[in-house]
């Protein structure tokens, strides 16, 4: 439902008061005034498909947490999981059942995850993966791609946000920018950025730096660069040429975990990946991340080994949600997934139609349930650079909050992508296309 007039005085007000004791209002820049202009739009609840303002305005979200929530808003099955849960113990920090339960449905349904290690975000698991890379090959560089985001640890903090074209330097000797100020200053001497969907660019570098190669990280399908699919084969060709000179390949599915397939986008391009990362979906809203992968490395955590510590590490609570949510997910055979895909790819023909009918130069780019909207005027959009030179982000921040207006909420970032979940239906996506219409009518991009 819209209240009419719209109005987000609330939020206004309340972001007043958040200034006054948070920075930009918040606890993530993304949550801020970068994305949202003047001020955010404070949530006080959600239930499905749905999230309610302040104001008491109401949402069809496509946000979803960053992809946190493949259930969608308040599921009566994590209700009941976190309920059970808090009612006999928050924390204990000791061993639990439920850790050794949800990590024998994760080595049953991932396919290189012989063991499981638990942590709390994505962020953790990356660091600790390329932590255990490096302790378990002594050798001290990884391979990075530019546009690729995995965390803000200091040492892949790295060409993870769109720059202008010519910042970049040439393709074959990428420049190196730092996302952030204040990182160790030899953080990146050891970190290799190249360019990605590009099997000679990875050719080169370990020409460049033989043997000195841990390993190479890479999401599976790029989802902080708007969303870009790999070129037909090269997660393949990636995983050949890593095994064949001794690298190990850390596959990041952080957002792609829980949401391609049951198995992650490692069982959907059939690659199988030395290690890899799960968060987001894995908690269903609550901060449950993991690392997996083969047993042999994996040992190398073994005490004395590898550090990787945590009071919080497998989250009882987040564990009784993982279990609740992938319960979910993986009865009927996984049709979940098959659903997710198809509400996603309903939503983005219908966007595309629309874009057609008033000769709007955007382009909707998905894999399944993880879909972007890019104002460009080239066809697709295959790689970093081309975001960084052919994507006009503003329009799309332009066009996501007029989209408010008319209760959507997508992703607010050119560069962050939006999804669907099992929450969202068949009217979500007409109330959707019908208020893209309206901004659309409206002049206003
Ligand atoms: N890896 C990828 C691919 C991500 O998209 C993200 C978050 N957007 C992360 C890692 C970091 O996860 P978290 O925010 O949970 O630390």
């Amino acid at each position: 439902m819209i209240l009419l007039p719209y109005s987000t005085e609330k939020s206004r007000s309340l972001f007043e008061r958040a200034l006054r004791v948070l920075i930009e209002g918040g606890s993530s820049p993304s949550r801020g005034p970068a994305n949202y202009g003047d001020y955010p739009i404070f949530i006080d609840r959600g239930k499905d498909s749905k999230v309610f303002d302040v104001d008491g305005n109401s949402y069809v979200d496509w946000m979803m947490a960053y992809g946190a929530l493949p259930l969608g808003h308040a599921h009566p099955s994590i209700i009941e999981a976190v309920k059970e849960a808090v009612s006999s113990g928050t924390l204990f920090a000791a061993a639990t059942e439920i850790e050794v339960e949800v990590a024998e449905i994760l080595q049953r349904i991932i396919p290189s995850a012989e063991r499981v290690r638990f942590a709390n975000t994505g962020t953790e698991a990356a660091m600790a993966a390329i932590r255990l890379a490096r302790g378990f090959t002594g050798k001290p560089k990884f391979i990075k791609f530019e546009g690729h985001y995995h965390g803000w640890y200091d040492d892949f903090l790295v060409n993870a946000h769109p720059h202008p074209l010519p910042s970049l330097g040439h393709r074959n000797d990428p420049i190196k920018i730092a996302d952030s100020s204040g990182l160790n200053r030899h953080a990146l001497a050891d970190t290799i950025v190249i360019p990605w969907n590009d099997i000679q660019a990875v050719e080169r570098a370990i020409e460049t730096y033989r043997g000195q190669i841990a390993a190479v990280i890479t999401e599976g399908i790029m989802a902080n660069m708007g969303v870009i699919a790999p070129k037909q084969g090269y997660l393949e060709a990636l995983r050949k040429i890593t095994e064949e000179n001794n690298i190990l390949l850390i596959l990041d599915e952080t957002v792609t975990g829980f949401r391609i397939a049951p198995g992650g986008c490692q069982e959907y391009y059939q690659i199988k990946p030395d290690l890899c990362t799960f968060g987001k979906a894995l908690g269903s809203g609550f901060p449950v991340a993991c690392f997996a992968g083969r047993a042999e490395i994996m040992e190398a955590l073994s005490w004395g080994g590898v550090l990787h510590y945590g009071t919080q590490n497998a989250s009882r609570i987040g564990l009784f949600a993982a279990r609740a949510s992938l319960k979910e997910l993986l009865k009927d055979k996984g049709k979940a997934f098959n659903y997710m895909w198809t509400i996603g790819d309903k939503l983005c023909v219908g966007i595309q139609k629309l874009f057609r009918e008033f000769g709007i130069q955007a382009i909707v780019q998905s894999v399944g349930p993880m879909f972007q909207i890019m104002f460009t005027t080239k066809p697709f959009i295959r790689d970093y650079r081309e975001f960084c030179a052919s994507v006009d982000r503003a329009k799309y921040q332009k066009f996501s909050l007029a989209l408010f207006e008319y209760g959507v909420y997508m992703s607010p970032s050119a560069s962050l992508h939006s999804v669907a979940t099992l929450a969202h239906r068949e009217d979500d996506i007409a109330f959707t296309l019908e208020a893209m219409r309206n901004v659309l009518k409206d002049g206003k991009i």
